[in-house]
């Protein structure tokens, strides 16, 4: 009887070897693989002291970014993206951001939702692939309400987040949903006052969203920041713990180039383009004599890093690729 052994095998090979040397063609061959065009699940893990933050991912956009800012030229914008290798259009992360301290769990910022196609709208799947439901989530905070970020909170006119309380930038709630549309300022796309409706309205039916103010304590240990221009109340979220500060900006920047590099450019969707630079700046002042680490919802994903300052210009230096040891996030 002739058994297997793994000499055997090592012969047998390079038997078929030698053959194919021969031959002059591989013998050993695979059919050609089909190109498996999905990515990673979207979620990336830290521990900033004692918190675990996880990025999630809501989906790339392919944005056609040198048409989309303002005081800059499109030429000029398109110039400081190719000079940083950026294809345009330009795929332009949408972010969210989830904290557990422990007691609870806190989402900052709900991702696009149904409303802006099929390349976004992924948050759910992947918070459930970093090992949550959307049941889980005790708070979400949003900085601001544009669809891009309050979308995520309904499905079919529902509340995504069933046992969530939102709690939204007083200014915002003012801006988006009280002010008489006579008194809007010109040039706004209406669409957007219609969604941040839809978005909310299931949880304003249920007592369920709580307004913050300009600098607050929003709930324990997450403190915000007004830094408006984008929109009226755009705020960020400050946390802190093991010495460590972490500053969820919202949409300081749109993408990690153009805005570092010139940060006077603004973007079609600021209600305040003035106002807006000026939060730019002092965020990226803060930023850089702090040495804070940064959470931007449309830096390329997961968009946590910090800013790098050389004169009048700043760069984005994403957090160094950290594998949990012994799967233990660190
Ligand atoms: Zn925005
Ligand atoms: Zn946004």
């Amino acid at each position: 009887m002739n058994t297997i052994t793994r000499r055997n095998v090592l012969k047998g090979a390079s038997t078929l070897a030698a053959v194919s040397a021969v031959m002059g063609t591989p013998y050993l061959s695979f059919a050609a693989a089909p190109k498996q065009r999905f990515q990673s699940p979207g979620f990336y893990r830290m521990a900033l002291g004692d918190l675990e933050i996880t990025a999630l991912l809501d989906g790339t956009l392919p944005l056609p970014l040198p048409e989309m800012y303002r005081d800059v030229t499109p030429e000029n914008a398109a110039q400081l993206l190719r000079a940083a290798y950026r294809d345009i259009p330009t795929d332009t992360s949408v972010n969210a951001f989830l904290v557990n301290d422990g007691k609870r769990l806190v989402l900052i910022d709900a991702g696009t939702g149904h409303y802006l196609g099929t390349e976004a709208g992924h948050l759910v799947s992947n918070l459930e692939a970093s090992g949550y439901k959307a049941s889980h989530v005790d708070h979400v905070i949003l900085t601001h309400v544009h669809t891009d970020h309050s979308g995520g909170l309904v499905r079919d006119g529902k509340a995504v987040f069933e046992n969530a309380t939102v709690h939204v930038p007083a200014r915002e709630l003012e801006f988006w949903l009280k002010m008489p549309a006579d008194a809007r300022p010109e040039g706004l796309n209406r669409q957007l006052f219609k969604e941040a409706k839809e978005c909310l309205r299931p949880y304003l039916q249920r007592g369920s969203v709580q307004e913050f103010k300009d600098q607050e304590e929003v709930i324990a240990g997450f403190h915000s920041i007004l830094r408006p221009g984008h929109t009226p109340g755009h705020s960020s979220i400050v946390i802190e713990s093991g010495g460590r500060k972490m500053v969820f900006w919202g949409d300081i920047t749109h993408g990690d180039i153009v805005q570092f590099e010139q940060p006077d450019v603004t973007i079609e969707f600021d209600v305040d383009r003035l106002e807006a630079v000026r939060s730019r700046k002092q965020a990226f002042a803060e930023a850089t004599a702090e040495g804070h680490l940064v959470a931007g919802a449309h830096i390329a994903f997961p968009g946590i890093g910090n800013v790098l300052q050389d004169g009048q210009h700043f760069n984005w230096m994403p957090v160094n690729y950290a594998d949990g040891e012994g799967g233990v996030i660190k």
